[in-house]
């Protein structure tokens, strides 16, 4: 225990490994704990938005990572009355104009292979089961085959995801956050797969929906989400495993599958989507990722903003070692960093989800709309990518011309 990191990050997803990455390009010593040996799996839908892509290729990766998975330009919305709109992926400033799924079996591994290239220590198959805050340190204690392990940094990054138990034992979440619900599973040998990323809101209780994510010519990520909130929250599915088996038995599933074989288990896990509200840094503390509920309340896209907020979080770590402060108060600027960047669109993006994906009426207006209203249809596609300004759905204009379009 004698070593004493500059920073020690628990979790080594998409945001542990990023801030890693950068912060040793920064020139600070780092230490990169994960529970899981790598390559390891995480529970996902695998899309790549252009924001993730754009942090991946900044991170050198651009070439290697489309090596992996498959790219799609295209977005397909089958409303709650089977209408079915097609969008091509907007361009956007510095962005590109397709999104990549890619198993995160495949991309964690590629990013925390990039941490160890760029000098990060890494200690996989470490449980971390206690933090301890004292005047100048942070000791980080866990369990490696059964043994105690400790390590000691000037401070601490938590970046464990949805799994909130560590921010609960140290008292920075007060109670498990309320969470979307995801599962997905594996289909190989599909015949016929559209090469577009496919969301369904028919047959289903909203606010939810399905998904089918090809991943090669004829594999396919596929998968069901739902939150369990507003009036309809009581006719949710038990789990999102049973969701997923529901829409796996729909008819357009099963002519989709027929001769396709399941590759591995339906696997489920939480989504938080709480950041409007969620705390993101304490003494010598700051939380990366999805463990401050940076999960897009309308998409469960959470990947991006996961690299995301990595790299604003190195940036303002690289510059607290300038000054060496590393209070409670001197941290609150990253989160004031976060709030800029990203309040806005969770909150309006939540309002979005609860006024039009909860509603089988709004939804279908909504659709149509975009059918048939170029600029509409781009305006909700960059918003559920979480590159455009949800304000503007809710501009008077907007709405009247949205309100135009399900009466006419
Ligand atoms: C079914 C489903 C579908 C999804 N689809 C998409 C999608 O298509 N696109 C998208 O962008 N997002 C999607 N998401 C969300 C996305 O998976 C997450 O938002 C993203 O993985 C968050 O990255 P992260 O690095 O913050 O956390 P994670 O990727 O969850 O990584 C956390 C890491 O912390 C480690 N860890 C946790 N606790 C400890 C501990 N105590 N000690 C040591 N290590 C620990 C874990 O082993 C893990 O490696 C989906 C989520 C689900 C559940």
């Amino acid at each position: 225990m004698s070593v004493m990191y500059d920073v020690v990050i628990v979790g080594a997803g998409p945001g542990g490994s990023a801030t890693a990455h950068f912060l040793a390009q920064g020139g600070l010593d780092v230490l990169l704990l994960d529970k899981a040996e790598f390559p390891r799996d995480k529970t996902c839908g695998d899309a790549l938005s252009p924001r993730a892509l754009a942090v991946i290729d900044e991170m050198g990766l651009k070439t290697r990572l489309r090596q992996y998975g498959a790219a799609s330009q295209e977005v397909e919305f089958v409303a709650p009355n089977g209408r079915s709109v097609h969008a091509h992926i907007p361009k956007h400033a510095g962005l590109s104009s397709e999104t990549r799924i890619v198993p995160r079996f495949e991309l964690d591994n590629l990013l925390f292979q990039r941490t160890l290239e760029s000098g990060v220590t890494s200690e996989q198959g470490v449980h971390v089961t206690g933090v301890e805050i004292e005047a100048g340190k942070v000791t980080v204690q866990g369990r490696r085959k059964g043994k105690q392990i400790a390590f000691q940094a000037q401070l601490l990054v938590i970046a464990t995801g949805a799994s909130s138990k560590l921010l609960l034992q140290l008292g920075i979440l007060e109670e498990q956050p309320q969470t979307m619900l995801a599962s997905r599973v594996y289909y190989k040998d599909i015949q016929n797969l559209p090469q577009r990323l496919i969301f369904r809101y028919d047959d289903i209780v909203l606010p939810a929906y399905n998904w089918i994510f090809p991943v090669s010519s004829s594999s396919a990520n596929i998968g069901a989400g739902f939150f369990r909130v507003g009036a309809n929250a009581h006719k949710m599915p038990k789990t999102s495993q049973t969701a997923l088996e529901k829409f796996l038995q729909t008819s357009s599933l099963k002519s989709l599958l027929k001769g396709a074989r399941q590759s591995g288990p339906v696997k489920g896990y939480p989504l938080r989507v709480d950041f409007s509200t969620a705390r993101t840094y304490d003494e010598r503390i700051i939380i990366v990722g999805e463990a401050a509920g940076l999960v897009n309340p309308l998409t469960g896209e959470g990947i991006d903003y996961s690299l995301e907020s990595a790299q604003i979080a190195a940036e303002f770590i690289c510059d607290a070692f300038m000054q060496g402060e590393f209070s409670a108060e001197a941290l609150s600027g990253y989160d004031a960093l976060l709030r800029e960047q990203f309040q806005d669109q969770f909150v309006a993006n939540t309002r979005i989800r609860d006024l039009f994906f909860g509603n089988a009426i709004a939804l279908n207006s909504l659709m149509k709309a975009m059918s048939k209203d170029e600029n509409i249809n781009q305006i909700v596609l960059n918003i559920a990518l979480g590159q455009g300004k949800a304000k503007e759905l809710f501009h008077w204009r907007m709405l009247a011309r949205l309100l135009r379009y399900s009466v006419f």
